[in-house]
């Protein structure tokens, strides 16, 4: 599979993907139970796994999507990364943050702050992948789809400058 000028190859199945994600999350159904949680998913790579998750998360919940404001840029001007889009009032409530993937979770390690500074009950992450191997600090991660060796991967939400996003399957770069 040829991505741009880049070839990858198959690594994750589209119905190994599902099947994961089915069992996901019935856990979460269960774990949420009565708590009406509210997932705020991280566009844009998060897309794919939230509209598959949700659908088998059969217990009241509501969903709401942000994007993160690039923190290259950020650290540049010396400010916190920030948020855009989330309108909701996440006092007191109960937050599952959906994302692609856990890489060296800086991205993570910023932008938990700024949802724990908004006091809700509680904050859990759901990432689709996680590089183990890459992860610069302990994160607490509740829900992870399945861990990955640290090599590049495209599809089912995750690009390859752009290109990718839009394939069932996820793709290891070959090297
Ligand atoms: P982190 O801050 O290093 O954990 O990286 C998180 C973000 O980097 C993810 O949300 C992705 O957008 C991107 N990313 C990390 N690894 C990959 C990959 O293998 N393929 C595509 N995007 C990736």
């Amino acid at each position: 599979m040829q991505v741009k000028d880049k070839n990858f190859q198959i690594f994750i199945e589209a119905e190994t993907i599902q099947k994961r994600i089915a069992t996901l999350g019935k856990q979460i159904a269960e774990d949420y139970h009565g708590k009406r949680p509210l997932f705020i998913a991280i566009l844009n790579g998060a897309f794919m796994f939230a509209s598959d998750l949700l659908k088998s998360v059969s217990i009241d919940c509501e969903i709401s999507f942000i994007k993160l404001a690039s923190y290259e840029a950020m650290q540049s001007s010396g400010n916190v990364a920030s948020l855009i889009g989330l309108k909701e009032n996440i006092a007191n409530r109960h937050i599952i943050i959906i994302e692609d993937i856990v890489d060296t979770g800086n991205t993570m390690q910023h932008v938990l702050p700024i949802f724990e500074a908004q006091r809700p009950a509680s904050v859990e992450i759901a990432s689709l992948l996680l590089k183990p191997e890459a992860l610069s600090k302990p994160l607490a991660l509740r829900y992870v789809g399945f861990e990955i060796p640290n090599k590049f991967v495209v599809g089912y939400g995750l690009d390859y400058d752009g290109l990718g996003r839009n394939l069932p399957e996820i793709y290891q770069l070959k090297e």
